[in-house]
């Protein structure tokens, strides 16, 4: 499989090279050639699979030749053999609304499913490199699993910026109280989006990157897209009629994962795009105006962004894989603070997407609402989505990804139905245990300078 940037089709690696690289060397991001189309005949065979068979038989399409398929198999078998459920992730029925729990994980949220995968093929890809230092920038959720994914590998340095403040005290816990050597935990003072942006500035620091070995793991990696495309899949198999996908989104991965799962031929009406305050996203796809506003803290902070990084793969399809066009879009917004997509742009979206905010107040009534009438308890970015999927009607096409365990934001789990979450058996002594972690001022040179003092 040959890989392109969004900015410069004529690039040509393969998938070892962009796995370890994360972001094209344009500032684009890599995309596939061509998208595999199944066949009526093909996704009848898939849908007969076990969730391990039907990851290895997608995600090695993906990887080929750099991973074959036995490789991908043994990968994806280790991966998930440390996640409650044998089946990886669970739908439920609950009234009409089909629920997508994708939180069985070590770390209890959906990005366990891309990452321990991940873990796994920098063993395999990176093997005979020197260290590679990872540095990830996360809203929370992010950083847990790619530390329950690659502590203690030998060869490979993990650096999380998270920001200061501004994740829940449980995400952070998790995150901060492991002690592995290879691990260092970063508190930025500044918000999501800073932490994302010294990120990027970090990957297009070619003299850096190149010194340090880097290396990234953030939803920007085409790996973690390919490893969510499979529980569209799965999800779809059980319902076997033509679906929508309410997903909780922020940096456009997951709900983008969907779109890839339909280009390849997954019978799906709509993905529902489900934001908190920071709209931006419902904006766009309401508007045709993508242009980030102030990040506003909000209870689902997993969804605190306004620079959706993944949007700029789906403009490259709607601007017909026309690279000079993306790169000027983004090249508006760095210096005008906006883009616009033309009429017949934004058609070709609203045929795949629709989108919602639900705020704060609509959140916690979701989860309040939900637990009197079920008893089951939602954490709040799975609440927005099923807030939205409300909003959009027709339930029972309907499925609404559960992207995170309660848990994890138990604060908000009280302020909305004023009962204690109580913590899975893996984190029951998550409070005695130590934090570690540094706090650092919202600048590039300061980080710079932490890493090259730890490596
Ligand atoms: C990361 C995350 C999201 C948003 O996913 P994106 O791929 O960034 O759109 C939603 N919910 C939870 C719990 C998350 O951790």
């Amino acid at each position: 499989m040959n890989y392109i940037s969004t900015r410069n089709k004529q690039l040509n690696l393969d998938f070892g090279s962009i796995f370890l690289r994360g972001l094209a060397p344009d500032g684009g991001l890599f995309l596939p050639e061509k998208i595999k189309k199944f066949s009526k005949d093909e996704l009848n065979k898939l849908g007969k699979l076990k969730y391990n068979e039907l990851a290895t038989e997608i995600i090695s399409i993906f990887c080929y030749p750099n991973l074959d398929k036995n490789k991908v198999k043994s990968i994806v078998e280790k991966a998930y053999s440390n996640f409650e459920i044998s089946d990886v992730v669970e739908m439920k029925k609950i009234d009409d609304i089909n629920l997508l729990e994708l939180y069985h994980g070590p770390t209890l949220a959906f990005k366990d499913i891309a990452m321990q995968v991940l873990g796994l093929m920098y063993s395999e890809l990176g093997l005979n490199q020197k260290t590679i230092n990872i540095v990830v920038a996360t809203s929370g959720d992010t950083g847990s699993a790619a530390i329950a994914a690659l502590r203690d590998k030998k060869n490979i340095n993990l650096f999380v910026l998270h920001p200061h403040k501004k994740i829940s005290n449980i995400q952070r816990k998790i995150m901060t109280t492991c002690d592995s050597n290879n691990i260092f935990n970063i508190a930025v003072k500044g918000n999501f989006d800073d932490c994302q942006n010294i990120v990027k500035q970090m990957f297009n620091d070619e003299q850096f990157r190149e010194k340090i070995n880097m290396s990234g793991v953030n939803s920007i990696n085409w790996a973690r897209i390919i490893c969510q495309i499979v529980y569209y899949f799965y999800a779809y198999f059980k319902i076997s009629s033509k679906v929508n996908f309410s997903v909780p989104t922020g940096n456009f991965g997951d709900v983008y994962a969907g779109y890839i799962a339909k280009k390849m031929g997954l019978p799906v009406d709509k993905l529902i795009v489900a934001t908190n305050e920071n709209d931006i996203l419902c904006r766009v796809i309401n508007s045709g105006e993508y242009r980030p506003s102030k990040v506003k803290p909000s209870l689902s902070p997993s969804m605190d962004i306004q620079v959706a990084s993944n949007f700029e793969r789906l403009l490259f399809d709607v601007l017909s894989n026309d690279d000079q066009k993306v790169a000027k879009s983004m090249q508006n917004l760095k210096e005008n603070g906006f883009f616009k997509l033309e009429k017949d742009e934004l058609k070709k979206i609203r045929e795949n997407f629709s989108a919602e905010k639900i705020n704060d107040a609509d959140t916690l009534r979701v989860i309040k609402d939900f637990f009197i009438n079920y008893g089951f308890i939602l954490d709040p970015h799975t609440a927005t989505a099923l807030g939205a999927a409300y909003k959009v009607k027709n339930n029972s096409k309907t499925v609404v990804l559960g992207t995170a365990h309660p848990y994890k934001f138990l604060e908000t789990i009280k302020l909305a139905i004023g009962k204690n979450v109580v913590p899975p058996k893996q984190f029951s002594d998550l409070s005695k245990k130590i934090e570690k972690f540094e706090i650092i001022d919202n600048k590039l040179e300061d980080l710079k300078k932490y890493i090259r003092e730890k490596i």
